[in-house]
């Protein structure tokens, strides 16, 4: 069986640990592949090639490393169809999805911080007849990004681009779930002529190698994306350290629909912003709460298109669900309808798992789920369940709807779809979110500041905020 190595100092690597873990197919249930079990002797190497290597790449001008990462950026273009195949396969989502979504995007991810650390600028702040202050801002040294398996390359990108365009050296770790289109950047990397030692990916577990990145003295900041919990631990590790953190979380984020919205439009981005990935993106909404007399209307429509909808092997083009990620996370997905379910809701559609014809019986397809009747504060309606399951509720006022939209933990994203301009902006104002979207869902503008506020985590990615948090700025100031 295929065994997919590390990639540390420019060179694939087995673990020295000398210990594998199995890579399962979410649409067979299926081992595929072994994966590194890497631990910290594994992250002491790659931080003496980081160490090596920091002043080589950070001592390079911006453009020369500007002209590396678009080559990196055009070998994932040029290998498109081998890394939309990989992802699909590690991850259970429908190819087309990989094809139109995750990878164009991990292209891009590489391209615009390519280019934007071209036109990085820093302040300059004159106080008048006394001098002036001038801040640089500076590369951290070796920095660790941590991924999850939702979006494998495309949030993996999003962290190491802009590490490396601001001139540190990275130790990376995507998912123990969805590692391989992390192992196929390891090639791009050394056809793109990123020097040695610049770029290292681990592979392995979160509370092993994961752990050992988090405690390593010499990493200082740590980007992260995944569980709120995670989160919570590497903050509670890093902080005694002061590193840098940068840390996005789970959420659980309202789609508020208000009756004067574009009913079609709405209800097309509806079912996106539900299922999409199989309901596995941060940005999901799975609370649906809908203005009252829009509700039995909206809910005949949504749960007609969404018992249409077709689950089916990741690689059929029909496909609009692939497979979940995994049986624990299937697992936890169907426990959540079960709660619903106790918790007084009534499941309009779906609430069960899908099994199809070999070879995919085994397979982690679930049926997409909506679920009425539920209290806002119940369980249901206020934990991740990070799955193909909605639920929906009706409202009445503007303060009812955001008393609920703002009662979780979380403040990642909300959705707003109305065609009252002066209510969009109130209510966005209002709404505990870091992105608030208004009738439309999953723009990106890979420029603006994407983050949570609450239990969704702690500072913001993108745009120059990214290249903010991997560079240290120093002031100084020279007397006229
Ligand atoms: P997770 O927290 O289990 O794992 C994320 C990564 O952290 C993995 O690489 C894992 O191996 C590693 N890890 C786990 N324990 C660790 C430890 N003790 N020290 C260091 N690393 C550790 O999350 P997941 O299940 O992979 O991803 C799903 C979660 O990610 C959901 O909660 C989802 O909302 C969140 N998410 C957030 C965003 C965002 O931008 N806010 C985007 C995508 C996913």
């Amino acid at each position: 069986m295929e065994k997919i190595k590390n990639f540390v100092n420019g060179e694939y690597c087995d673990p020295t640990t000398g210990q594998y873990i199995d890579n399962i197919e979410p649409a067979t249930g299926k081992v595929y592949c072994l994966i590194p079990n890497s631990g910290a002797g594994d992250v002491q190497i790659a931080v003496d090639a980081a160490e090596k290597a920091f002043p080589i790449w950070s001592g390079m001008s911006s453009t020369e490393r500007s002209a590396i990462l678009i080559r990196l950026s055009e070998g994932i273009e040029a290998h498109m169809d081998e890394f939309v195949q990989a992802e699909s396969r590690d991850n259970g989502k429908p190819v087309s999805l990989a094809a139109q979504v995750d990878i164009p995007r991990a292209v891009s991810n590489f391209h615009f911080f390519a280019t934007a650390i071209v036109h990085y600028a820093s302040e300059s702040h004159q106080m008048e007849g006394l001098g002036v202050n001038y801040t640089l801002r500076k590369p951290i040294g070796i920095v660790g990004c941590i991924s999850p398996w939702n979006l494998p390359l495309y949030l993996f990108s999003w962290k190491i681009a802009p590490a490396l365009a601001a001139g540190n050296c990275v130790i990376a770790k995507p998912s123990e779930i969805t590692p391989y289109t992390a192992y196929l950047l390891g090639k791009v990397a050394q056809e793109a002529g990123l020097p040695p030692g610049v770029l290292n990916i681990l592979h392995g577990e979160g509370h092993t190698v994961g752990d050992a990145i988090v405690k390593h003295p010499k990493i200082k900041a740590i980007s992260f994306t995944g569980g709120t919990s995670t989160g919570k631990y590497i903050a509670q590790t890093a902080a005694p350290m002061f590193k840098k953190l940068s840390l996005e979380l789970g959420g659980k984020n309202p789609n508020i629909i208000f009756a004067d919205c574009d009913f079609d439009d709405m209800l097309s981005t509806t079912l996106r912003s539900s299922f999409a990935n199989q309901g596995q993106i941060c940005l999901c909404g799975s609370r649906i709460f809908i203005e009252r007399p829009l509700y039995e209307k909206f809910k005949e429509a949504f749960v007609d298109r969404v018992s249409k909808t077709v689950v089916a092997p990741p690689m059929d083009p029909k496909a609009k669900l692939g497979a979940v990620v995994s049986k624990p996370h299937m697992e936890k997905v169907l426990s959540y309808i079960e709660l619903a379910k106790e918790e007084g809701g009534t499941v309009l559609t779906g609430g069960e798992r899908v099994i199809l014809e070999e070879p995919y019986d085994e397979g982690y397809f679930l049926r997409p789920t909506v679920i009425e009747g539920l209290a806002f504060d119940c369980r249901t309606n206020q934990e991740e369940i990070f799955g193909p399951v909605v639920t929906i509720t009706p409202f009445d006022t503007e303060e009812e709807v955001l008393m609920m939209a703002n009662s979780t933990q979380y403040g990642l994203s909300a959705t707003l779809w109305t065609s009252d301009l002066k209510r969009a902006h109130r209510m966005a104002n209002e709404i505990d979110a870091g992105i608030v979207w208004v009738n439309a869902w999953l723009v990106r503008d890979l420029r603006t500041p994407f983050g949570g506020v609450k239990a969704s985590g702690v500072g913001r990615e993108g745009g120059w905020e990214a290249l903010r948090f991997f560079t240290e700025a120093k002031n100084v100031f020279i007397k006229y």
